[in-house]
């Protein structure tokens, strides 16, 4: 069994050592095809991984998840993995240069078991680059061909330098596609991997993971995961630290709102709760803010929004009000997104940054496990008090009293 980092089929026997960690991924979409590469000849030796072939290389960024951390490249994951330190590890991490990774990785070699290991790690490393249909394809295209780790700094080891070496790394790449050509790798064939797919199983709702990328933004930095659900609506988590396999993560469930997130409107209080539970992940080192598009304005659109916001000064009606007036309802999200999400995420419990009980119950109900909640108190100013106030005393949002006490910062 090669790697534990993929959906598990439903009928595919699973080892006692998977168990425990597998669990249902959602797939990776590619987000573009190579056009033409099957009319292609491909060669009978690829011992040059640059160009069209560039992808084969460890330095290739691709973020992989390694002993529940993701780390943007194989190499940065393999030469993390020679130190049993969290702080190297992380150290690792947080460059973005593989030369440097491999500089630290080599200072820092603390395993004594690691002449034994090395071997492993780089196939369970490479073999979670591998594990989505992007990559799994990718290397399917190479076909027959030999694939070697050529080079020309005398690694005789990993790869062959003048056409001398044992090529322990191209070995590894073959092996990978034989067992993805024979459908026992796991990778490509899970329920819940090609764009469209759905498993009712493990409740992936065919939402698709398409990109992963480093974020550096003002409140930190973060990994921002793309995901595109089945109605074509994107989607991103910012993943903070590692949350795979951990408990009472710290979540902010964020619904887009295009005034308050982007234009800082004042007459919600979106942007400063995004803002703040940004700030709050950051700074407890881990947890994860997912960003779901297609809430504006608690999921009836912006344009409708912008008419309720017109409706609430014209008639001097609430969000709640405004909303039933135009009839529409008063709350239309779907939070199945957001629980498919912290379900690919690995994250067992959280904790979720919210003042909205719809919310927890909601999340809970779609089997996301709540550990807590965590307030999230913004400042009412004068122009969103009366927001927040209906938002508290008709929709039971969990608010205090002084609100409505005008203060100092409005
Ligand atoms: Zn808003």
């Amino acid at each position: 069994m090669i790697n534990a980092r993929t959906c598990v089929r439903r009928n595919r026997r699973v080892s006692r050592r998977e168990t425990a960690s597998a669990r249902c991924r959602v797939s990776e979409r590619p987000t573009a095809r190579r056009g033409g590469m099957s009319a292609v000849a491909i060669p009978t030796v690829i011992n040059d991984f640059s160009g069209e072939w560039a992808f084969l290389s460890n330095y290739y960024p691709v973020v992989v998840e390694f002993e529940g951390v993701f780390y943007p490249s194989v190499e940065h994951a393999y030469q993390a993995a020679k130190s049993t330190d969290p702080e190297i590890r992380d150290r690792i991490r947080s460059t973005l240069d593989p030369d440097r990774a491999k500089e630290l990785g080599r200072a820092h070699l603390d395993r004594p078991d690691w002449d034994d290991a090395k071997v492993p790690v780089m196939r369970q490393v490479v073999a979670a680059k591998f594990s989505g249909p992007y990559f799994s394809e990718k290397l399917l295209e190479s076909g027959e061909a030999r694939l070697v780790e050529g080079n020309a700094w005398g690694d005789t080891f990993w790869g062959e330098c003048e056409g001398v070496g044992e090529n322990v790394m191209g070995q590894i790449l073959m092996d990978l596609r034989d067992e993805l050509r024979e459908g026992r790798a796991g990778f490509g064939d899970s329920p819940c991997s090609g764009a469209d797919s759905v498993s009712d199983q493990c409740g992936c709702k065919g939402l698709s993971r398409v990109v992963d990328t480093k974020l550096r933004m003002q409140t930190g930095e973060m990994l921002a995961i793309g995901y595109v659900d089945p109605t074509g609506e994107e989607h991103v988590a910012l993943v903070a630290g590692g949350v795979s396999g951990k408990e009472e993560v710290l979540v902010r469930v964020h619904s887009e709102c295009f005034t308050g997130d982007v234009l800082d409107s004042l007459r919600c209080d979106c942007g400063e709760q995004l803002r703040m539970s940004m700030a709050e992940i950051n700074r407890a080192g881990a947890g994860v803010v997912i960003y779901l598009r297609g809430h504006e304005g608690r999921g009836i659109g912006l344009m409708a929004k912008l008419r309720a916001y017109r409706i609430q000064d014209a008639q001097r009606l609430d969000t709640v009000d405004a909303n039933l007036a135009l009839g529409l309802p008063v709350d239309a999200r779907d939070y199945s997104v957001a629980a498919a999400i912290l379900d690919d995420l690995g994250v067992r419990s959280i904790r979720l940054l919210t003042n909205n009980p719809a919310k927890t119950t909601g999340l809970s109900d779609l089997g996301v496990k709540i550990a807590g909640r965590v307030p999230l108190l913004v400042q009412p100013g004068a122009t969103n008090r009366q927001y927040l106030v209906s938002k508290r005393d008709r929709m039971g949002h969990e608010l205090p009293d002084f609100w409505e006490t005008p203060d100092v910062m409005a």
